[in-house]
């Protein structure tokens, strides 16, 4: 039984400086036909109860109360026994009707999109909230029970410093979030960035400021359990699904879906979605790939990947295709067996692409 649903809501009231993902502009119209468009193909698949439900974009909250509810009313039969049920949101786009109709629904996470809370990197990212705004959906969250809060920080934007990145840190801490997911930005070439050709920042400056990141993250309690995320004790249920390569559903333009060793890409084109016309590939997965994407996926995670399910799953030893690599990389210090998992040491976990491209180069 597929146990994650995605679903994607691709619009936004503004589009961010760094952007390549799916999404438009907000428009009535278009989220109307979007609506419809989604439940035909919510639809089109057996119905399904999911333990996890992450509702992504885009915006989710560029949404009204009335077409959030249209939407909650959409997942509302797959959602009878979700355990972790979580949606995206901007600071400046959260209201208390919507927070309401959330915790009507059965919300019970959210991964708030804050990125920096440098007033000049905002600016210079294009994102519309303030500080002030952050503070203020947080408040709204906490007071109508929802207490699972994660945030999105970025770093290597041009112009940041260590200092500023560090300070954004400390900002972070001083709210009651529960997990963090830190990303590099990555200056796309279709997006405002990458057509005005501005650089990140050194390749250098970008390592101290992820080192820096751990370090702090640390003093506060936060754990790296995944190679861009940080918890006290609360990981995203969701995202682990995709990191044990477990099957997963994604609806809506541009989602992507793992069912039965098909990797399932829906078309990014709005027009077309809302016409129906979903898919736009789909890939037989071989046992190559599969055993391929289990291992680049599973050693994201810091616990790495448990000898036993690697046997469960393709009915071998680890050892048949990646014994000659992993003793070798055992030997380098950067791989460990320890407790019947495999892992990146200390020493390898930063490492982690040159690991993968050594291991897997078959
Ligand atoms: S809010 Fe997210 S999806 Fe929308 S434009 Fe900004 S980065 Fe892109």
């Amino acid at each position: 039984m597929t146990k994650a649903l995605y679903v994607h809501v691709p619009f936004c009231d503004k589009i961010c400086a760094y952007c390549d993902f799916t999404r438009v502009v907000t428009h009535p119209k278009l989220i109307a036909e979007y609506l419809g468009a989604l439940k035909t193909e919510l639809e089109s698949y057996p119905l399904n109860f999911y333990k996890t439900m992450y509702i992504g974009g885009g915006t989710p909250t560029a949404l009204n109360e009335k077409e959030l509810t249209i939407l909650f009313e959409i997942l509302k039969p797959s959602s009878k026994m979700v355990q972790e049920y979580t949606i995206e949101i901007n600071p400046e786009s959260l209201t208390l009707d919507k927070v309401k109709v959330m915790k009507r629904y059965g919300i019970n996470r959210v991964s708030l999109g804050v990125q920096t809370f440098d007033e000049k990197e905002l600016k210079l990212l294009h994102r519309s909230h303030s500080f002030e705004d952050i503070i203020n959906a947080i408040n709204l969250l906490r007071s109508n029970g929802i207490t699972n809060i994660s945030i999105d920080l970025i770093y290597g934007l041009p112009l940041q410093t260590l200092e500023s990145f560090e300070r954004s840190i400390h900002e972070a801490f001083k709210l009651p979030i529960t997990h963090l997911s830190l990303y590099s930005l990555t200056i796309e070439p279709h997006s405002e960035f990458g057509r005005q050709k501005l650089t990140k920042v050194s390749d250098e400056m970008e390592e101290l400021m992820y080192f820096k990141a751990i370090e702090l993250f640390k003093s506060y309690g936060f754990h790296q359990y995944e190679i861009s995320n940080f918890t006290k004790e609360q990981a995203s249920q969701h995202n682990t699904m995709y990191w044990h390569s477990e099957d997963y559903l994604g609806i809506g333009p541009g989602a992507v879906s793992l069912l039965k060793n098909q990797r399932i890409e829906n078309t990014k084109n709005l027009m077309n979605y809302q016409k129906g016309i979903s898919h736009e590939s789909i890939i037989d997965l071989s046992v190559d790939d599969q055993r391929y994407e289990f291992m680049m996926m599973g050693l994201r995670l810091k616990k790495g990947i448990e000898l036993e399910r690697y046997l469960t799953r393709f009915n071998e030893s680890m050892n048949v295709h990646y014994e000659k690599q992993i003793d070798e990389l055992i030997k380098k210090g950067w791989l460990e067996i320890k407790e019947g998992y495999l892992r990146c040491t200390e020493e390898g976990f930063p490492l982690l692409n040159t690991v993968l491209g050594e291991l897997l180069d078959e």
